[in-house]
């Protein structure tokens, strides 16, 4: 059970190595789990049909700047 949009999400290739626990839970929950239906991120595309930044997190929240890949 994974999301569809896996392969072209940019938060899941940003974050999906990341030793981080919150970010590993989110990808837990939302890209390989249950809540991948309720995914803001999906949501943001469906709406805006184009992907939201990646330091959007699944939740709809911005990515705190000190767990940031790019900054
Ligand atoms: S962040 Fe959302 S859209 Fe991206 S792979 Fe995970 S569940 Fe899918």
């Amino acid at each position: 059970m994974q999301c569809e949009l896996l392969e072209t999400c940019g938060f899941f290739k940003e974050y999906q190595g990341t030793l981080d626990l919150a970010c590993r839970g989110f990808i837990k929950t939302y890209c390989k789990g249950p809540q991948m239906n309720e995914c803001r991120r999906k949501e943001y595309r469906q709406a805006h049909g184009k992907p939201p930044v990646t330091e959007m997190m699944p939740n709809g929240q911005t990515m705190p700047k000190e767990y940031r890949k790019n900054d």
